[in-house]
């Protein structure tokens, strides 16, 4: 819990940068952080209570203090404001989890129909209920069960995300820390604004290959299972794709220019970005972790079994089709020149090691792999003809390898993102908070 409070401090330290004079006090970050600790509260008591987590009720505005909640940030005249970042008492899902399980009925009541009325009831109301085993999975198929997101629709809910992450970045500077603070520590705040978009990268991806569906049983008035229609499919995808825009990816310059190495005496931590370069922030392979997030939740190989499958079942988005796309926002954009091409280069080279591990993966089925293999056969070929391009000579090489002897491929290796929620995950009951 403390964990989590210190997080959201920094969170709203780093959307707001407070310290324009230098040493202010700004009360929305002690109030955002106290606001999560009431919620948090709520939630703790309701295990107590014997409730399981609720990962859909966010999708029904915020319905359960069973969910996990991510600050909702507004954009107002162009600022950003936290006034409503945490979910005050308990939502309606809570009021039905606590009425069928502790209601007492008069005799004469048939109790297993009045509970039964009472789901029937909140399923009338728009009510979802999805836990743990569905909602963790990278692979995921649920189109609204995710953790640590919010919004009623995951497709757009990106863009916005995605917007606030920009104004904060466009803002950031010297007044995210106090006057006096080691500038290196910049970085500390700058990471959580940096992957402000990482939750609802897993929670938008859901959509693509997405299955609809509800713990249905025989007679009750919940629906079947339904295949997310195309359209959703395809916005998702789209949406997904605008997060490995070198632009989006690429840390400001000015940025890179005021955070200077660590003094003796700050010692380094797992929650900063790792990198390559040595002493200084390594721009580069900042920007690798955060494509590496979009692109290998997008080829997940789970998730591209199901685009197959829905595919070829549903006349939907098809995995032909998201790699192509892929390819558009990647090996087939033109390429910036400068520090953006460099970026366009990390893309361009996280697109082709995921298309390989996803052909290499035991779990990818024999369609998924021939679909990929044809694809990867006809990048090296185009990629090989690109001269003047080093990367593209490099890939093609890679993929050349690969494919001559997949058993000896050793796949680079992508720096991994820091930690953003607190680590572990398990059966129902465990809360990682
Ligand atoms: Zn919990």
């Amino acid at each position: 819990g403390s964990l989590r409070v210190r997080q959201d401090y920094m969170i709203a330290q780093g959307l707001l940068a407070p310290f324009e004079e230098g040493n202010e006090d700004d009360p929305r970050m002690l109030e955002m952080a106290l606001a999560r600790i009431r919620q948090l509260s709520a939630h703790e008591i309701g295990h107590t209570l014997g409730i399981f987590h609720n990962f859909a009720a966010s999708v029904n505005g915020r319905e359960s203090v069973m969910d996990y909640p991510h600050p909702k940030v507004d954009i107002k005249n162009g600022e950003l404001d936290l006034s409503d970042a945490y979910d005050v008492g308990i939502g309606d899902w809570d009021i039905v989890t606590i009425k069928f399980g502790y209601q007492d009925f008069p005799n004469g009541i048939n109790e297993k129909e009045a509970l039964n009325k009472i789901l029937e009831a909140a399923h009338l109301d728009g009510l979802k209920y999805i836990s743990d085993s569905d909602a963790r999975p990278q692979g995921g198929a649920h189109p609204y069960a995710h953790l640590w997101e919010y919004g009623n629709d995951p497709a757009t809910q990106l863009s916005h995300i995605l917007e606030v992450r920009k104004i904060a970045l466009d803002n950031f500077g010297e007044a995210n820390i106090r006057k006096g603070t080691s500038m290196s520590e910049l970085e500390d705040v700058l990471v959580p604004i940096y992957l402000f978009h990482r939750y609802q990268l897993e929670g938008t991806v859901k959509l693509i290959g997405g299955l609809d569906y509800y713990y249905k049983l025989r007679g009750d008035n919940q629906p079947n299972p339904e295949i997310v229609d195309a359209a959703t499919q395809r916005k998702a995808l789209n949406e997904m794709l605008k997060a490995i825009d070198a632009k989006v990816l690429a840390i400001p310059e000015n940025l890179l220019d005021l955070i200077p190495t660590r003094p003796a005496g700050i010692s380094s931590s797992r929650e900063l970005f790792s990198g390559n370069t040595g002493p200084s922030l390594d721009a580069l392979g900042i920007a690798e972790t955060a494509a590496e997030l979009s692109v290998s939740l997008i080829l997940n190989p789970q998730r591209a079994n199901r685009l197959v499958e829905y595919g070829a079942r549903d006349n939907n988005l098809t995995l032909k089709e998201t790699i192509d796309e892929l390819m558009e926002s990647s090996w087939n954009k033109k390429k910036e020149r400068g520090y953006l091409g460099s970026i366009q280069d990390v893309v361009n080279s996280v697109v082709t090691k995921n298309l390989i591990e996803l052909h290499a993966s035991g779990q990818s089925n024999p369609l998924t792999k021939a679909i990929v293999a044809s694809e990867l056969i006809k990048l090296s070929q185009m990629l090989s003809e690109r001269s003047n391009d080093p990367m593209a000579l490099h890939a093609s090489m890679m993929i050349d390898s690969y494919l001559d002897d997949p058993s000896e491929f050793e796949a680079p290796r992508t720096l991994s993102a820091p930690p953003g929620s607190p680590i572990g995950s398990g059966p129902m009951f465990y809360c990682e908070f």
